[in-house]
């Protein structure tokens, strides 16, 4: 079966596009390069051996999404592409409901005129209400964002859900990530932020291999037991398997279902930086700083149903994932623009 793939090439996108590889799905991609480099997918296929379809291009466009279901059998469609910085998403309202919103409804459209009704699309953590109780059910309260790339979140899961609700032949899986980090072991796939990293994660790999010169911690007075911010950390690559398990639920089930992809643990960002040092000796430069605007003192998943109606579980460790990020980062300092 052919799973197509919008904004592939991306972090999420193309360890994505490996684990359907080695799971024998047959893979296109359309991805209009906003925010990531095609040598992502040509690595993909020199690790995998296997090829796969790319059209550059935006989801937006009908004519373009017309012509890939045209030229190809699609069984399915995830779909990644979208813009997701926080702090932009402030500064371009308009530019985040256009992108986020439209692709949505472009893709979906085409989808309907093809008959072909089975999407998995890239929800986060973020679509919860900062007031609820922790670990986070898919049962916990959502919306109240406090910035517009929340709200196209939300506003998407609102737009899918309603859908299935009209045609029940649609097969909808609305996955919200927690916080993914990590990259294939290979080293040769992994995220590559434009301009400075707004996430935790990339900061420290920079600070590691001396792009940067020390990480700021966002405020070290929070109620959690260090201070700092704790979330839940989860591997790319589990991640991206939690992406082939919810390829089988789409095809196997119909209307839409949504699900934490989460490992229900909860580290802070002192654990994090400690974590990090230990297990690849390599200093990290720290100073405490305010609190971000707008961060929360602690996000977990309760991921107890994506084990029992997915089959999914995380199974990569916090020791994995702070390796993995450092053997990408110290292998491709400047990321795919090495
Ligand atoms: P990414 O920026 O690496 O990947 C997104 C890809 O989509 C990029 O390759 C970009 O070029 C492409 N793209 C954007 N708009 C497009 C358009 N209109 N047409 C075609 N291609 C387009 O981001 P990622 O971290 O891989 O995230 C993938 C998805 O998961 C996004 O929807 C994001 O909001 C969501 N998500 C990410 C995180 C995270 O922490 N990384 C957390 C929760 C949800
Ligand atoms: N953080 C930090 N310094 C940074 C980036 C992030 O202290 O340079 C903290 C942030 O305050 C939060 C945690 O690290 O507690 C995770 O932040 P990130 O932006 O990676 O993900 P979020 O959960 O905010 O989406």
């Amino acid at each position: 079966m052919n799973v197509l793939v919008t904004g592939g090439a991306g972090y999420i996108g193309s360890h994505t596009c490996l684990e359907l590889l080695e799971n024998g799905y047959g893979v296109i991609v359309i991805d209009n390069l906003c925010n990531s480099n095609p040598k992502s997918l040509d690595r993909v296929q020199e690790l995998t051996g296997k090829t796969l379809k790319f059209y550059e291009g935006d989801v937006r466009d009908e004519t373009l999404l017309t012509k890939i279901f045209t030229e190809n059998e699609i069984g399915c469609v995830i779909h990644f592409a979208g813009l997701k910085a926080v702090g932009e998403s402030v500064a371009k309202p308009w530019e985040y409901y256009d992108n986020n919103l439209n692709s949505t409804l472009v893709l979906t459209k085409v989808m309907k005129q093809f008959g072909m009704k089975n999407i998995i699309f890239s929800s986060s953590a973020t679509v919860y209400t900062a007031d609820n109780e922790m670990p986070l059910k898919e049962t916990s309260r959502t919306g109240n964002c406090t910035n517009p790339y929340g709200w196209t979140k939300y506003m998407t899961e609102q737009i899918l859900s309603g859908m299935a609700t009209a045609e029940a032949d649609w097969s909808i899986v609305l996955l919200r990530y927690f916080n993914p980090i990590g990259a294939h072991k290979s080293g040769r796939i992994g995220e590559d932020p434009r301009g400075i990293p707004n996430n935790l994660m990339p900061y420290i790999t920079q600070v590691a291999v001396g792009r940067r010169e020390s990480l700021s911690i966002f405020g070290d007075d929070y109620d959690t037991p260090d201070g700092t911010g704790v979330r839940d950390y989860i591997h790319v690559v589990d991640l991206a398997k939690g992406h082939v398990a919810a390829v089988r639920y789409a095809t196997e089930n119909k209307g839409c279902e949504v699900f934490n992809l989460g490992t229900g643990v909860g580290y802070s960002v002192l654990d994090m930086v400690h974590a990090f040092i230990d297990a690849n000796r390599v200093p990290v430069p720290y100073n405490i700083v305010e609190r971000r605007p707008g961060d929360i003192a602690t996000c977990y998943a309760d991921p107890a149903k994506s084990a029992e109606k997915l089959g999914w579980k995380a199974e990569l460790g916090l020791m994995d994932m702070c390796r993995d990020s450092w053997n990408w980062q110290k292998n491709n300092p400047m990321g795919y623009g090495e």
